[in-house]
């Protein structure tokens, strides 16, 4: 068996291994929704998945009719939906057990985020690879970043931030925690003084959830959208930012890879920035 749990735990499941079918996709939706560069999915087949516990703390958000994106109502994390159709959806940065399969594609790599490059070879559709049914996405319409002025919101745009400076400091981060909060391969968070941060509409629309055992990894994220969110971090006098709530484009790109022990079994990493163990000085 495979399993999955979200961050704080009260939401797990499980299917038969391995997982067939891993991709990963550039979507401005997957992008805001896991609050990362990209998603990492896997598709499944619905008869052998179940969830072990908490599928009552599941909500949703609609990108569309028909279209839900579930999370835990604690944690914020990406969750896989209610089997309604042939395959389950899940999110390969909450896996808790190695799949048994890589991922063998990008899909909407049209859409892919400006800092980030795709380091391999594998396959890459601009939208759906050939056969499959094109959906419907609406890029959310946003004011856009500017020299000067990083601007950022969640998916369903309730909230909406700040930094009054250029983003230059970014960095990859592969333990469990960012991967299960983001539900993805690694989460890219920015780095800024905190005093240049401010919130420009629906803070109060936000949650957080604090890993108990944790000193400070607590995730921010949207009550109505679950996308990750910036959050002051009063001892650091620092914002840190996910990158994919960033709306348009950013002056820095990656510098590092940090927590490379902890990373996913089924992510390689094929870029030449230094990667570090654990935590790194910035
Ligand atoms: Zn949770
Ligand atoms: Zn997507
Ligand atoms: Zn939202």
């Amino acid at each position: 068996m495979v399993g999955g749990s979200c961050l704080c735990g009260d939401v797990a499941w499980e299917v038969p291994g391995p997982c067939d079918f891993l991709y990963h996709c550039h979507c401005s939706i997957c992008r805001k929704f896991h609050g990362a560069s990209f998603a990492t999915l896997a598709a499944v087949p619905a008869a052998g998945f179940r969830f072990v516990r908490g599928s009552e703390r599941l909500r949703r958000y609609a990108t569309s009719p028909g279209n839900e994106r579930p999370f835990c109502e604690r944690c914020g994390s990406p969750t896989p939906s209610e089997p309604t159709g042939e395959r389950v959806i899940l999110p390969a940065g909450a896996l808790d057990d190695d799949p048994g399969a890589r991922p063998v594609a990008h899909i909407f790599a049209a859409s892919k985020a400006p800092w980030h490059e795709i380091a391999d070879t594998l396959p890459r559709f601009d939208t759906m690879p050939p056969g499959f049914p094109e959906p419907q996405l609406a890029s959310p319409d946003r004011s856009a970043s500017e020299p000067g002025c990083t601007r950022g919101s969640c998916l369903c745009g309730q909230i909406a931030w700040e930094l009054a400076a250029d983003l230059e400091l970014l960095r990859n981060c592969h333990c469990s925690r960012c991967r299960k909060a983001r539900g993805a391969a690694y989460a890219t968070n920015a780095f800024h003084r905190a005093d240049a941060f401010r919130w420009l509409r629906g803070e109060d629309a936000r949650r957080s959830f604090k890993v108990p055992e944790a000193e400070r990894f607590t995730h921010v994220f949207c009550g109505v959208c679950s996308s990750t969110l910036p959050r002051v971090e009063p001892t650091l006098g620092a914002a840190v930012m996910p990158v994919g709530s960033i709306d348009g484009e950013v002056a820095g790109r990656p510098r590092v890879h940090i927590f490379v022990d902890s990373k996913a079994p089924w992510h390689e990493i094929l870029d030449a920035l230094p990667q570090h163990p654990e935590s790194a000085p910035f």
